[in-house]
């Protein structure tokens, strides 16, 4: 394996961060690593800022495979995915140059809508009402149909998305060393016309899910795949699967996913 000790490091370009980037910069310099301003040239990829930052970082950087991530954050204790801070930056940077460095794979959801290209989302995919009226889904599990949603809309989450927008709508926390993905209601409307499960379920890996919506001319959905939305006007379907591609970060002690599931919530 070639030595990883190319450093990008990811963040929004703005005077209050850049401001704080000397002490870390310096770090690096003291250890045998290069920055580098192309992420293609890196093989480590570092985001600086909350959760929403490692998520464009990841994204951003076209779910490598290759590299290893980490999330740097400058304050904020409360985050799933930054759990290094100056305080442990230099674990972070002696455990990374080691040989045989464990790491940590999260497993993400493989997105393809209408038959297009195919979108991976560390956190999840959401397929949500724009406007006051309510979309209509119907939910198949392996092209078999399951339920017919009306609501707000649904998330289908991964399992280290499970901390966010799916646990706002009460989904259970799933361990990421379960490969699975989680499908949770916002806002369902049951009656007789409609009736859903009303619970949040979660699917095997090796299960592909599909939405597809049924129009009435007045519907205006939303598809974001984590803090980034889809621009399609008409959606025909939506496929969900799972494959082995994952986002590899770094293992140290005290920084289980579990630990992190404590600090951010307990
Ligand atoms: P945002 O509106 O700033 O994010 C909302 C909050 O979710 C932020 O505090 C963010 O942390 C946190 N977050 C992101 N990923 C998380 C995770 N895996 N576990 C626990 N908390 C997490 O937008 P953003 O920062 O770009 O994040 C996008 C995410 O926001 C989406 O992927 C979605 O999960 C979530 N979201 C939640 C709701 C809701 O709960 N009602 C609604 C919309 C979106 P940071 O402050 O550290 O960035
Ligand atoms: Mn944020």
């Amino acid at each position: 394996m070639t030595k990883r000790n190319n450093i990008h490091f990811y963040y929004h370009n703005c005077e209050e961060i850049v401001n704080k980037l000397e002490p870390l910069f310096e770090l690096v310099n003291k250890h045998d690593f290069n920055i580098v301003d192309n992420h293609e040239d890196a093989n480590v990829i570092i985001s600086i800022g909350g959760d929403g930052v490692f998520l464009e970082a990841v994204r951003k950087t076209g779910f490598r495979q290759d590299a290893i991530y980490a999330g740097f954050t400058l304050g904020n204790l409360s985050s799933l995915y930054c759990d290094f801070s100056l305080e442990n930056f230099n674990d972070l940077l002696e455990t990374i140059s080691r040989e045989g460095m464990k790491v940590r794979k999260f497993p993400v959801i493989k997105v393809q809508v209408n038959g297009l290209r195919p979108f991976y989302c560390l956190n999840e995919l959401t397929i949500r009402s724009t406007i006051v009226k309510t979309i209509v889904l119907d939910v198949f599990i392996d092209e078999r149909h399951f339920e017919t949603f009306r609501g707000d809309g649904m998330v289908i989450a991964t399992p280290t998305g499970s901390t966010a927008y799916n646990k706002s709508n009460k989904g259970a926390i799933i361990d990421p060393l379960i490969p699975s993905y989680q499908v949770s209601e916002i806002s369902s409307m049951n009656n007789n016309n409609y009736r859903t499960l009303g619970s949040s379920f979660v699917l095997d890996k090796s299960r592909k899910l599909t939405l597809k919506e049924i129009e009435d001319g007045n519907d205006h959905p939303i598809i974001s795949f984590d803090n980034e939305a889809f621009p399609i006007r008409k959606i025909d379907k939506i496929e969900i699967t799972m494959d082995d591609t994952v986002v590899k970060t770094v293992r140290l002690k005290n920084n289980s996913y579990w630990d992190r599931v404590k600090r951010m919530f307990l």
